[in-house]
């Protein structure tokens, strides 16, 4: 394929990958604002389901106008050869290959961020205030980024850096040793995800002794879970909505619960909020979890393997000649439709392993708090109890709330 057509075939696959995540959007936004099941009708009103919409509906004009933006700018960038451009202009100064990729990334990554900043400020300051979900300050907000940014420079930019030396050094072997690479620190961060990142953004500190303690250790001895310790996250921090989820591997479980849950629901409902997370782990999905990504990362890096030595991608973005980190950029667009299938599968099996989870809740411990916890979890977080079936199809991670709540109160 010669450069010219590749460029177009770029700006296509772009295209057609924005009308579609746009349309899915749109058919989602366009269902109307339902009669209140049954099984709602002590957790909803008509107005907190019309203020759903609202939200829904101001998330859907922000997405769409944020959404136009980074497209058109997409575009403009293929069309006009900017990337190759600045690849050029940066290898002005850089002479050595391997830092040459690296400063043409970081450049990358912080102009994209600087455009994103003003979105994600109005986001979080404007449409979650609005709907009394923010409880960042300004200077967490922040301090946030400038953590974010640190750690992105320190890992993100370490494994760059080691991947783009296998590229240069390794030639075609670079992808198996670096999906390696790749596996280990999944795992690694895995690990020690809660005892190394999450402090850095948060404070945790032991549940303390009462009720809900007694009941959460009662509960993980009936269905012989290695409980270490229960952490509370002061979630309320930054946010209303309420979380709960456990790390660690083996014998050492450490369980986090936001401080917001604990607010919001009674020690039955947080339990059975548990039991669905101990679900996960017994009915192995965590490790398969887990393996799917590795293969996953795998896959990718294979196709990359094929493609990352042509010249003609280089060329197709404005380059002069061939450049890896010109070649990286169009594979990632060009893939994009790949990558959406692979998300569709993988959302497809977390429903599913959802509704693993919320059996063996209801199995071990009991469905009907379950049920009220999501129930309140859902109206709190203003979630949409009407979705779009392929918007479903495509974006849920975790089935509707009606769906759930069917299955647990048959
Ligand atoms: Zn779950």
């Amino acid at each position: 394929m010669s450069p010219e057509n590749l460029k177009y075939l770029l700006v296509g696959v772009v295209s057609f990958g924005f009308l579609v995540e746009k349309l899915l959007s749109y058919l989602n936004v366009k269902r109307p604002v339902p009669a209140i099941p049954d099984t709602l009708s002590q957790y909803l009103s008509q107005e907190k389901l019309q203020e759903s919409k609202n939200y829904q509906l101001e998330n859907y004009r922000f997405g769409l106008l944020s959404g136009i933006f980074s497209f058109v700018l997409t575009i403009l960038f293929i069309w006009n050869g900017w990337f190759g451009l600045i690849d050029g202009w940066v290898g002005n100064y850089v002479e050595n290959p391997l830092l040459h990729s690296v400063a043409f990334f970081a450049l990358i990554f912080i102009g994209s961020d600087i455009i994103s900043l003003p979105f994600d400020y109005y986001s979080t300051f404007v449409i979650e205030e609005k709907y009394g979900f923010n409880k960042t300050s300004i200077q967490t907000f922040f301090s946030d980024k400038l953590k974010g940014y640190l750690l992105s420079i320190l890992i993100g930019g370490g494994l760059l850096l080691v991947f783009l030396w296998l590229i240069h050094q390794m030639g075609p072997h670079f992808w198996w040793i670096f999906w390696a690479i790749a596996a280990i620190f999944m795992v690694l961060v895995n690990l020690f995800y809660t005892a190394w990142i999450l402090p850095l953004f948060n404070k945790l500190t032991p549940l303390e002794d009462g009720e809900l303690k007694q009941k959460i250790i009662n509960y993980a001895k009936s269905v012989s879970f290695p409980l270490d310790n229960i952490l509370v996250m002061d979630g309320s921090k930054r946010s209303d909505k309420a979380n709960a989820f456990f790390s660690g591997f083996g014998k050492r479980k450490k369980v986090v619960l936001y401080d917001t849950l604990l607010d919001q629901h009674p020690p039955d409902e947080l339990v059975a909020v548990l039991a669905h997370e101990v679900g996960h782990y017994k009915k192995k999905h965590i490790i398969w979890g887990m393996l799917t990504s590795v293969i996953q990362v795998g896959l990718l890096l294979f196709l990359l393997s094929q493609f990352i030595f042509s010249e003609t991608m280089s060329l197709a973005l404005g380059g002069t000649e061939w450049s890896a980190q010109l070649n990286i950029i169009g594979f990632t667009m060009l893939f994009s439709p790949i990558s959406m299938v692979i998300g569709m599968g993988m959302n497809w099996l977390s429903r599913k392993n959802e509704f693993e989870a919320d059996a063996f809740a209801k199995e071990t411990f009991a469905g009907k708090p379950l049920a009220e916890a999501l129930k309140t979890l859902s109206v709190k977080t203003l979630s949409n109890i009407n979705p779009d079936p392929w918007y479903v199809f495509v974006n849920y991670s975790h089935p509707p709330l009606l769906e759930r709540l069917q299955k647990l109160e048959s």
